[in-house]
């Protein structure tokens, strides 16, 4: 049977959008399909008074990775914004991550030497040789008041148990910096594309073909005969039926609010390091393009969301993969399904089920790309 392509993308997130982008450059015949009415995927942003709206979350790019930096600066112009969050601890304001503010903002000490000697004492005094749990873990760590601040809360919300009841292992490190650094991501290239991801995504897909509101498993048989070859990058075990149980996520919902301010918080990011404060963090997105229109205009409103942990159930959008012993054993079983799948490469976050950043998941797809195609 002569097949219109040689290749159908399914999703129009960055794995897709790269891997169909090096095909069409290498001469292939490509269709992209995504179930959503927009492109993107999960990076996906969206106008609203004129300020770009992380849909699914707050997006920062960075890498060390200097290929993939060449490569998406093809696509888009990248601002400086470097993350530099805040933590609002019961109104109290503390430079993340922790640092010479952090500590000098905690203990009034002045000097490296003096915060070190602070946190030296409370652990210490706290004597845990042998973490239990994921307090113990933070405290033999880091001591008892960042701990109690700035860990606690926030940890509890995000995985809506207890510290006492949470592994000691969730926590291997927790990254001090005995310098006034208040940059998040020690990366070399860091920022955000200017007019958005979708404006960068789109730029990604130039030239090829793409159509929106079509669930690949909804018609796969018809879709399979489209192409000669198939890009799958959504969930794995939705591609199998779900027939060996779900694999889990952790969620996150959002609440969106456009407010008639032109400043809510003077940050890109502030979380609520407080266990009684129900949301993790506050993300107000015009600070992502230093609130500035296109044209270089300050903006009259802002656009804030609240984020909100949840557990998350089938149906669900799914975030972030659980990378437990269970989740893994049972993605072992879908590997192994999708090994023995022939014309079909799975790949991204669903299709691997594991958290990618954007620079990895970019490296990713350009990897797959030189082996399927050769360039
Ligand atoms: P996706 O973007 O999810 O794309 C998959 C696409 O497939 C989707 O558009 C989906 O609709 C489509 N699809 C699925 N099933 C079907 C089907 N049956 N038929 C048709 N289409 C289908 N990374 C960073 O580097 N910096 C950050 O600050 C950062 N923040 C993040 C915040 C959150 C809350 C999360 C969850 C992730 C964050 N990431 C961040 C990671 C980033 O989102 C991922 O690296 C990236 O989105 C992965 O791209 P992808 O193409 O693999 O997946």
């Amino acid at each position: 049977m002569n097949k219109k392509y040689d290749y159908l993308v399914v999703g129009a997130g960055l794995y897709g959008a790269v891997f169909a982008h090096e095909a069409k450059a290498a001469g292939k015949s490509v269709l992209v399909i995504d179930r959503r009415p927009n492109i993107a995927g999960n990076v996906y942003t969206e106008e609203t008074e004129g300020i770009n709206v992380h849909k699914y979350g707050a997006h920062i790019f960075h890498t060390n990775n200097k290929k993939v930096w060449n490569y998406v600066t093809k696509f888009a112009d990248f601002n400086r914004f470097t993350n530099s969050p805040v933590a609002n601890y019961k109104g109290e304001l503390y430079s993340l991550p922790f640092n010479m503010y952090t500590f000098n903002k905690m203990w009034g000490v002045v000097t490296p030497e003096e915060a070190e000697a602070k946190i030296r004492q409370q652990r210490e005094e706290a004597g845990i040789a042998d973490p239990k749990n994921l307090e113990e873990q933070a405290i033999s760590l880091v001591g008892r008041d960042i701990f109690e601040k700035l860990v606690k809360g926030y940890t509890e919300k995000q995985w809506g148990r207890d510290c006492k009841d949470l592994p000691a292992f969730i926590i291997k490190r927790l990254p001090v910096r005995f310098t006034f650094d208040n940059n998040y991501f020690n990366a070399l290239y860091q920022g955000i594309p200017t007019g958005g991801y979708t404006k960068m995504v789109a730029n990604i897909l130039d030239d090829i073909e793409v159509i929106l509101n079509q669930d690949y498993l909804d018609r796969k048989e018809e879709f399979d005969s489209m192409a000669d070859k198939v890009i799958y990058t959504g969930p794995v075990d939705a591609y199998f039926g779900y027939r060996e149980g779900y694999l889990e996520y952790r969620s996150v919902r959002f609440e969106t609010e456009v407010l008639e301010q032109p400043n809510f918080q003077g940050n890109a990011a502030v979380n609520y390091t407080d266990r009684e404060t129900p949301w993790t963090r506050i993300i107000e997105h015009k600070w992502f393009e230093f609130g500035k229109d296109a044209n270089g205009n300050d903006l009259p409103k802002t656009v804030i969301s609240r984020e909100f942990s949840s557990e998350w159930k089938p149906g669900d959008e799914p975030y972030y993969p659980v990378n437990d012993e269970k989740n893994s054993e049972l993605y072992n079983k879908y590997k192994e399904l999708a090994a023995r799948e022939e014309n079909v490469i799975f790949g991204g976050r669903l299709g691997e089920y594991k958290y990618y950043d954007m620079d990895a998941v970019i490296a990713s797809a350009l990897e797959m790309s030189e082996k399927e195609l050769g360039r």
